[in-house]
């Protein structure tokens, strides 16, 4: 979850970022903040607060945030931590001068590291993990801003992207899974962009230059010429998100060299692959489920129909903090076409299936608008562990396939039949060049 941008170079830093954020909203849209500076300023300017990118930031905004260096960041935030507290970045004036910073991930040793800081004197603000390295950076005793980061990053475990500003540099760094994506590219008006997803590079025409390597620590300074690049950890065990490619990025994102859309569409197909169903029409669940339905019509020959519309003034969900407003949610945001599915046999393709709430509320509304049958497909595994790598997934309790077999989540959510992709499918349509984090479906937990 999150998204977190930074620019290096431009006289319209916060401008730019604004629109990379923009681009990026569905990663977050609980809170969004900027803050800029740079060789010239000899301060750092920060504005955030709760709401959508468009709410946070006008014409004035940028009046304030000026100078050529800047980092930003959209929230989504598990329920209940909404305060405008717990907003990014992270701004505070420490030993050498003024930092602020964005993350974005998980990291799993936070209440170890938290405990002991506030043992030795800290005083925290926020609820957010990020925090941390705000005080492990200012507790340090080395003298340059770039050896603090470094020692910094070593006391901390889990799945991280932090970009951090001082007055005069950039300072970006992945852990060393890369599990959440992170990429660089090279603005067209001058400077460098480095953000969460490539979607958001056109927007401020720029050209995608490279992902950052898992482990790696970039410097941007008008001291070097060149980007400065340190590789922080020998012991690199590059594991990319895989529900980054099923949902929570977007389709024209390139992630670790490969298109989101492609991959979708490639579930899609070997979800088809393996169902001999005749059925009417293939229909998307919007908008994430998209690419896949279109693979799976395109492999199993029935037409894809556009059978459920979606509301676009609606955010996401998942993000409602009980059941019944997330009932109503869905409801809100999805409608069926009554006109095409009455009397009609149905292939419906989600790409997840999570507490079961999206797929239970749509089955029943299709089936009021007359479908004779509903099949529904989801385009990943069966979630039965919850990620602590910054994906939101519910405590184990909540997930549907956690306590219910195949058959039982079946007759819940009201369908037909109910499919979906092996591991080893989605293995196959992610592409099998390296491993991936699979810890909502396996279990496997390679961050202690
Ligand atoms: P559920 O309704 O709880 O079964 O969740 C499944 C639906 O939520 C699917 O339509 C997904 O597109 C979406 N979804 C899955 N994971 C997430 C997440 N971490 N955050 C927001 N939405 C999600």
């Amino acid at each position: 979850m999150c998204a977190i941008v930074g620019i290096y170079g431009n006289s319209d830093a916060a401008k730019l970022t604004s629109m990379a954020l923009f681009a990026m909203q569905h990663r977050g849209h609980e809170a969004s903040g900027i803050s800029s500076g740079g060789d010239d300023c000899k301060k750092i300017w920060t504005i955030k607060n709760r709401g959508f990118v468009r709410d946070v930031f006008n014409e004035k905004s940028f009046e304030t945030l000026k100078g050529n260096i800047a980092i930003g960041h959209n929230r989504y935030s598990t329920a209940g931590k909404d305060s405008v507290a717990d907003t990014q970045p992270i701004h505070a004036k420490y030993k050498l001068g003024e930092i602020s910073i964005v993350h974005n991930g998980n990291l799993t040793n936070k209440d170890y590291v938290r405990n002991r800081l506030i043992e030795e004197g800290s005083i925290f603000q926020t609820s957010m993990d990020t925090e941390n390295m705000i005080h492990l950076i200012a507790k340090s005793s080395e003298n340059k801003l770039k050896d603090r980061i470094i020692k910094s990053t070593k006391k901390l475990k889990g799945a991280y992207n932090f970009i951090i500003q001082s007055r005069s540099k950039l300072f970006v760094v992945r852990d060393k899974y890369g599990v959440r994506p992170l990429s660089l590219g090279q603005l067209k008006t001058g400077g460098y962009i480095v953000a969460s997803e490539t979607c958001c590079f056109d927007i401020v025409d720029a050209t995608f230059v490279r992902d950052i390597n898992p482990g790696e620590m970039l410097i941007f300074s008008s001291k070097n010429n060149d980007i400065e690049t340190i590789q922080l950890f020998e012991d690199i065990d590059y594991r990319p998100c895989a529900f980054e490619y099923i949902y929570f990025a977007r389709p024209d994102s390139m992630i670790d060299g490969k298109s989101v859309y492609n991959t979708r569409k490639a579930m899609g197909r070997l979800l088809a692959k393996k169902d001999d169903i005749k059925a009417d029409m293939v229909i998307p669940v919007p908008d994430s489920g998209v690419p896949a339905a279109l693979g799976y019509a395109i492999q199993s020959g029935i037409p894809f129909e556009l059978g459920i519309i979606r509301n676009h003034y609606i955010g996401r969900t998942f993000i409602e903090p009980t059941q019944n407003m997330r009932n109503i949610k869905v409801k809100m945001k999805l409608s069926p076409m009554k006109s095409l599915i009455q009397g009609k046999s149905i292939i419906v393709v989600d790409d997840s299936l999570v507490r079961g709430t999206t797929s239970k509320t749509i089955i029943k509304m299709l089936r009021n608008a007359g479908a004779s049958q509903i099949h529904f497909r989801v385009a990943s595994p069966m979630i039965k562990y919850p990620c602590f790598y910054g994906i939101d997934t519910p405590t184990k309790e909540e997930l549907i396939h956690a306590t219910k077999t195949p058959e039982e989540v079946c007759s819940y959510i009201g369908a037909d039949s109910l499919s979906y992709l092996s591991i080893d499918e989605l293995k196959d349509a992610i592409g099998r060049d390296r491993n991936y984090s699979l810890v909502s479906f396996d279990g496997d937990y390679f961050i202690d």
